[in-house]
């Protein structure tokens, strides 16, 4: 059985993340009867709306009640046939109350399609896949009208913030990130054992572990990508869930990231916060909330489970109930995961968007992977969940939220598309003419 640790540490990343993060502002891990550690099982202050800052405002100042509660899931990988073809099924057919249809996000780790001349112990094709299947998917997603994103060829960390042997001389240069997401596009663009979805049509990236420098940034600009969406956003003090960040443009770098540099690094290889990248903008990865025990029989689930978090993760805050917005991080039982059970996983992707619903109305940007819904993935076997139940609940979710007439499940694509066309340009300062020119656009395909 082969090991595939990618889809592990590319979660651990991020929970450590959450670790170093919460460590400055609660002491969760050793206190047991202190406020911020228990859910008493009464109505708190936390789900209150705060005032939003600038950036949580919805694009153009528009009053909240005149925008789309967008919903969107970011596939990640998709080595699967099973899975991807289960998504694709699902979704079909699905349609939005203005009867567009439902669409999401697959950011495609090439590797697992096409084996090349370099390699990875991340990304290669699954052993048994047919992978003629698995391109026919891949391009079957692109024509049914999903968003087709780049994830890299080989999965390779560029940059690692949170382990302790990542030095200097790992980082990758620009010249690499470049080589490592061109190659991906040549294979989402050749037309025999790719997809045959010409560059142009990929606007849009995800890094593989959450792992970024700035040099991915510089790379993206030079690749001329719309998007990045690998930066975690709203483990600020002050956002709550209904005031989690718009996707913003990154002439002024990235506040998400200034947060993550605070929570300093674990490896020997600091680096700077991210810099002004003008013609890209971010679609953040913010936190989920795992709903506190007040809710627990609006959510259907059995009370106790913010406590039950912090069993499984020493440093989640049961104040805040913020964890990485990630399947693999609410799923997996890992000792820095949640381990969550089905009734706890739907409650937590329901009251998350429920959150944004009387907020802000932030785009509710879920990061998943088709691998963890497969039943042919032998390294993704939470004990919490069965991959029938893992499926039961996105179909149940997509269901709970087209059920809310101000919801739209779109692309990315889409939905940068709609926050570019209501951004003032003056907003956009940059010496270029607002970006609303990109490639995103063409997400309207
Ligand atoms: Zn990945």
């Amino acid at each position: 059985m082969k090991l595939r640790p990618s889809d592990i540490l590319i979660f651990l990343l991020s929970t450590s993340l959450l670790a170093v993060g919460c460590k400055g502002s609660n002491n969760a891990s050793d206190a047991s009867n202190t406020p911020k550690d228990t859910d008493t099982g009464e109505e708190p202050d936390s789900d209150d709306v705060l005032t939003p800052d600038e950036l949580a405002t919805p694009p153009g100042g528009q009053n909240v009640e005149d925008v789309p509660q967008f919903v969107s899931i970011g596939f990640d990988d998709n080595g699967f046939t099973d899975s991807v073809g289960w998504i694709l099924d699902y979704l079909k057919d699905k349609k939005n109350h203005d009867d567009s249809p439902v669409r999401v996000n697959f950011f495609m780790a090439t590797g697992y399609l096409h084996k090349d001349d370099i390699n990875s112990q991340y990304a290669v094709p699954n052993p048994g896949e047919d992978l003629n299947l698995l391109r026919d998917l891949w391009k079957r997603a692109y024509t049914e009208g999903h968003g087709i994103g780049n994830h890299t060829q080989h999965h390779f960390h560029g940059y690692d913030q949170w382990d302790s042997s990542f030095t200097p001389k790992d980082i990758f240069t620009v010249a690499k990130w470049e080589d490592e997401i061109t190659r991906a596009h040549n294979v989402l663009a050749d037309t025999e054992y790719g997809p045959g979805i010409e560059k142009l049509e990929v606007v849009g990236f995800r890094t593989p572990f959450l792992g970024y420098h700035d040099n991915l940034f510089k790379a993206l600009e030079n690749l001329n990508f719309a998007y990045d969406c690998s930066i975690e956003d709203g483990w600020q003090e002050d956002q709550n869930g209904t005031n989690f960040t718009w996707p913003y443009n990154m002439i002024n770098g990235s506040e998400g990231d200034k947060v993550i540099v605070d929570f300093g690094f674990e490896s020997k290889a600091p680096r700077d916060t991210i810099g002004s990248h003008p013609t890209l903008w971010e679609m953040p990865v913010s936190p989920v909330i795992i709903p506190p025990d007040y809710r627990a029989q609006e959510y259907d689930f059995t009370p106790g489970l913010r406590k039950r978090c912090h069993d499984e993760v020493k440093y989640f805050d049961m104040k805040q109930g913020k964890a990485t917005g990630l399947d693999y991080n609410l799923l997996e039982k890992s000792g820095d995961t949640y381990n969550l059970n089905k009734d706890e996983y739907l409650a937590t992707l329901k009251y998350t968007l429920d959150l944004r619903l009387k907020g802000n109305k932030a785009p509710f940007l879920f990061g998943a992977h088709t691998d963890f819904y497969s039943e042919k993935n032998p390294d993704f076997t939470p004990p919490g969940t069965t991959w029938q139940e893992r499926r039961e609940v996105i179909e149940k979710f997509i269901e709970y939220a087209l059920s809310k007439p101000s919801v739209k499940i779109v692309t990315f694509e889409d939905i940068l598309k709609y926050v570019k066309d209501h951004t003032p340009s003056d907003n956009l300062d940059s010496g270029t003419d607002s970006g609303t020119d990109s490639g995103a656009d063409s997400g309207s395909k």
